[in-house]
């Protein structure tokens, strides 16, 4: 009888010391013999709950079972590896790293329910970089490329974020002609100016974009859609259009002293840190100050990336959230990661007003504290009420976390397209906007959600984009 391993094989992760040094990346990932060895802990269950969980359904077991029936050729256990893993996801060195795994594949994992669930996240990360340390990737797209027959169709894709680059992926894999237009002078999204190096390093997405380029894929960045180019523009020269524009417009406090200096998103803080380098001042141009005291509003995914960021700028750092720690919304791994860090957590702190200096710098946060209530609202978080007491944090840099919406910049251009009052644009099933041809994904048509749900949609209207102009050629 098979004897089941109920803990994970752990992976190294970087010492706090030395990651408070830098923006290294902190976990380590495993070698190929600690990945087979969480491979076998993999009960190959039949039909196994994890692919289900998964949003782009990747044959989880199938993956893992290539790692553990070759064991004594990593080479070939890598390629099968990734060829399983690659009919649903091109981008796992990504996805390996960032994806909540915690709330999809693994959240099901029946090893789950006798011990810790098999690391999926970190299994799939070590296949993609394995295979790209190794040339083995190069080698699968090399097989690939020469097969594709060439349409001659074209495809417009707005922005170069998960959702575009998946787009743009699946169609030049079916012969389509991609050209992207990003906004940025970076492709990536949200994965170059969002998720900083210490979880993602930028060399991870350069290679993926390396590969998308050799598909044929064309990048033209400084290109804002609707002021370097029109929609029409765009919709006369192409025969189909995809948008992937995200939802990059940051939602600030409206609450007294809002315009002290000091006072930042997050999307703007991040971005100088890791897309203008700000943190490799003065070899790079654009410093950023953080003083002594940094108080980061807002507790998802972004809280805990600026957050740590500011602990490395040398900042003590307090995350300030409204609700109570149950209602943490990033990830588990970075909440951790936060924690050993030394970053500190206040929770049923409400901000009501910024407190700033005579030289019109902000130096203290006024909170109003929470209480919460057993009643829970329709999300499933407990309802909370203001105390009447304040609390008052200084602090000489505040970041404010508290989410994001979609540019309005697009649907100004573009009136026509059917959104909801959020600017969230409405699609059918085929990912097809009430334009005809004109398709979108991602955050843009979700609001702010995650990288593997934006490569999903972006992988379902490549689909849809296909079947689209399939049809247009045959009545045509
Ligand atoms: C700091 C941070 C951390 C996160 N951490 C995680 C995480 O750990 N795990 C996870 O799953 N998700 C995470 N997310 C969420 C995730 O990154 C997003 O859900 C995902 O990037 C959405 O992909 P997208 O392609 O729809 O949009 P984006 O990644 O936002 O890309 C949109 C692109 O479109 C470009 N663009 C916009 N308008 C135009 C225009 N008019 N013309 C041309 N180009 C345009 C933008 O410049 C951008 O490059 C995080 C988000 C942030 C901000
Ligand atoms: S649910 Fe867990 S144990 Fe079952 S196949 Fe998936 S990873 Fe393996």
């Amino acid at each position: 009888m098979m004897t089941l391993i109920k803990e994970r094989v752990p992976t190294p992760e970087r010492p706090v010391e030395e990651r408070l040094k830098g923006f290294m990346e902190v976990n380590l990932g495993y070698t190929f013999e600690l990945a087979v060895k969480e491979a076998e802990r993999c009960l190959q269950c039949s039909p196994a709950p994890c692919t289900q969980g998964c949003p782009v359904h990747i044959d989880v077991p199938g993956f893992i079972r290539k790692l553990r029936e070759n064991r004594d050729n990593p080479e070939k256990a890598v390629k099968e590896a990734l060829e399983v893993i690659w009919a649903c996801n091109t981008l796992p060195a990504i996805t390996g790293r960032v994806c909540p795994q915690e709330d999809q594949c693994e959240a099901v994992c029946v090893m789950g329910k006798v011990g810790e669930p098999i690391n999926i996240g970190k299994l799939e990360r070590f296949v993609a970089d394995y295979a790209r340390e190794k040339g083995i990737d190069e080698k699968l797209l090399q097989e690939i490329t020469p097969k594709i027959e060439k349409k001659k169709e074209k495809v417009a894709v707005i922005g170069a974020g998960p959702a575009g680059l998946t787009c743009a992926a699946e169609l030049a894999k079916e012969g389509y002609q991609v050209t992207i237009f990003e906004a940025l002078h970076k492709p990536g999204g949200v994965l170059v100016y969002g998720i900083p190096e210490f979880r993602l390093p930028k060399e991870t997405i350069e290679k993926e974009l390396e590969k998308l380029k050799k598909l044929g894929v064309e990048i033209k960045t400084d290109y804002v859609v609707g002021r370097t180019i029109t929609f029409d523009e765009l919709l006369e020269e192409y025969d189909a259009v995809f948008i992937g524009t995200g939802a990059g417009t940051p939602k600030l406090l409206n609450i007294p002293g809002i315009n002290l200096n000091g006072i930042y998103s997050a999307n703007e803080f991040l971005t100088r840190v890791n897309l203008m380098k700000a943190y490799a001042f003065p070899e790079y141009e654009t410093p950023i100050k953080v003083g002594k005291k940094v108080i980061v509003i807002g507790a998802g995914n972004t809280a805990m990336d600026a957050a740590r960021t500011a602990r490395r700028l040398g900042a003590e750092v307090t995350i300030a959230y409204r609700r109570g720690e149950e209602d943490v919304t990033a990830r588990v791994e970075e909440v951790a990661h936060a924690k050993e860090e030394g970053v500190k957590f206040e929770f049923f702190l409400n901000p009501v007003e910024f407190i700033g200096d005579e030289n019109g710098r902000v130096k203290a946060v006024k909170f109003e504290k929470m209480r919460p209530l057993e009643e829970r609202d329709a999300r499933g978080k407990r309802k909370l009420v203001p105390t009447g007491e304040t609390a008052v944090l200084e602090a000489d840099t505040v970041i404010i976390a508290i989410g994001k919406t979609t540019s309005k910049l697009l649907r100004m251009t573009l009136p026509q397209i059917e959104a909801d009052e959020h600017g969230v644009i409405k699609v059918n099933e085929n990912m097809m906007t009430n334009i005809p041809g004109v398709f979108a994904g991602g955050d843009a048509i979700r609001g702010e959600a995650t990288v593997i749900l934006a490569m999903g949609d972006g992988r379902k209207a490549a689909k849809g984009i296909k079947q689209y102009l399939e049809e247009k050629r045959k009545s045509s």
